[in-house]
């Protein structure tokens, strides 16, 4: 089997993440992609919005795709939500399968902060995809680490490549999403129609402070 994991904030999950997902699981033939909701991320700052509005938000608009499975993994473990410690987790659960963990280039570039960086590649591959409009230019220490890793495309091994997927991502981020509804503008044609319909029913984005609810 070949999975891909997709590991983000989701404040809220918009339509960008749904083609990245959908779009990388079509040209690598993945059999399916997680969604991790990152619970309480280790190297940025803490999303404003509930962990339960989120999980419900990220539920709906992977129930309307039968290949997306929104994972609650990072929310079931205490502590600050490491990939390091997700993908021991996968690869316990998943021993002899390829593991693929995708993430955008803003994200990519941002590895050398993330707990035992260079180990993640001992569990998976990483797929890094390019945003619209986002910086490319890595740094010395992510170059030399890169330099020893890229590949074309995968081979059968199960991790340790890194690879730079040339496919045409949308240009939408959470932080538009939110600036758009907090200005009294519609941010409806980023969004699943359901997801749009939860923030609505929940009075979501409203403030620059978002929701606060148990987190
Ligand atoms: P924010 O604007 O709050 O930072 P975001 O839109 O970047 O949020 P995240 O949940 O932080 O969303 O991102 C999760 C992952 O999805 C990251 O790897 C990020 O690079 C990637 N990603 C986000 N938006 C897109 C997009 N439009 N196309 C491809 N990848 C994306």
């Amino acid at each position: 089997m070949r999975i891909g994991l997709y590991g983000g904030t989701f404040d809220p999950v918009h339509l960008g993440h749904i083609h990245a997902a959908l779009a990388v699981k079509h040209d690598l033939q993945l059999d399916h992609v997680h969604m991790v909701l990152s619970a309480r991320p280790g190297h940025r700052d803490q999303p404003n919005t509930a962990n339960t509005h989120r999980w419900k938000m990220l539920k709906l608009a992977c129930d309307e795709h039968s290949a997306l499975v929104a994972d609650d993994t990072e929310l079931q473990r205490p502590g600050c939500s490491y990939a390091i410690d997700t993908l021991r987790h996968f690869r316990a659960r998943y021993p002899r399968s390829q593991l693929c963990w995708i993430m955008g280039m803003d994200s990519y570039l941002t590895l050398p902060t993330w707990r035992n960086w260079q180990t993640l590649v001992e569990f998976a591959h990483l797929i890094v995809v390019q945003r619209p409009g986002q910086p490319t230019a890595v740094d010395q220490q992510l170059a030399s680490f890169q330099h020893r890793l890229q590949a074309e495309s995968l081979d059968t091994s199960r991790a340790g490549s890194i690879v730079f997927l040339p496919i045409p991502m949308l240009d939408i981020s959470a932080t538009q999403v939110r600036c758009l509804a907090q200005s009294g503008e519609s941010p409806e044609a980023l969004l699943s129609a359901s997801v749009w319909t939860y923030i609505n029913r929940n009075h979501l984005y409203l403030t620059k402070e978002g929701s606060f609810e148990s987190q």
